[in-house]
């Protein structure tokens, strides 16, 4: 997937959370080792996060690394 703001190629993964450990973002293929989790590989950050809360869910999601921006489909009811 094309990124929107830069038109650049985009990273397609997963986002995932469990309410308990930050929330992750990792490419499609490759896999989070226990040294990239210390370190900090992966976990997403909310640039104006508010204490976010998160259960646990994983989706499909694809990220820009130059304007750090994730991008998923959402859907809110009504
Ligand atoms: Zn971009």
């Amino acid at each position: 997937m094309k990124c929107p703001y830069c038109e650049g190629e985009m990273q397609h993964g997963k986002l995932s959370g469990d309410g308990r450990s930050r929330v992750h973002f990792v490419q499609e293929g490759k896999k989070l080792s226990w040294a990239d989790h210390l370190t900090g590989v992966g976990t997403v950050t909310a640039k104006n996060g508010s204490g976010m809360n998160f259960w646990k869910f994983e989706l499909e999601a694809d990220y820009c690394e130059k304007c750090k921006k994730i991008i998923l489909d959402a859907e809110v009811g009504k």
